[in-house]
């Protein structure tokens, strides 16, 4: 009826290898930027001053950014994970500041606020907007 226990065991050997080599700690589809990864770092650095005092802001620990051949940057929320293509310099640092925000609020509705998150990312790039404006 379940068919014989040979079946059952190499069903369970095929989830232990699903489980085991489904991309948890390796990241096959993520085509890693260092450089990227290494300013956004710095920046969040920076930015992290600005932010502590934020309601649901909690700074990730980790995050990759991933090159992305097309489409609009996005995040991974459970991998922390930003995904973006290369457009030009002013372009990709509002997008990377942008998704990291996303990522820096995901435990909060904020996350999903485009307009909060839009806004702070063009806070954190020019300083003296931010000056001006408290
Ligand atoms: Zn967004």
């Amino acid at each position: 009826m379940l068919g014989g226990s040979m079946c059952s065991r190499e069903m369970i050997a095929l989830l232990l290898a699903l489980a085991s080599g489904g991309g948890i700690a390796e990241t096959p589809d993520c085509r890693r930027q260092p450089q990227r990864e290494a300013w956004l770092q710095t920046q969040a650095e920076r930015w992290h001053q600005r932010l502590i005092s934020q309601t649901g802001y909690e700074r990730p620990a980790v995050f990759t950014v991933c090159h992305l051949a097309q489409g609009n940057p996005y995040v991974d929320y459970d991998r922390d994970r930003i995904y973006l293509r290369r457009v030009n310099a002013e372009e990709d640092a509002l997008s990377l500041a942008h998704e990291y925000l996303h990522l820096a609020f995901k435990h909060h509705p904020l996350a999903r606020d485009e307009r909060f998150i839009e806004h702070t990312a063009r806070q954190l790039l020019n300083p003296d907007a931010v000056e001006s404006a408290l």
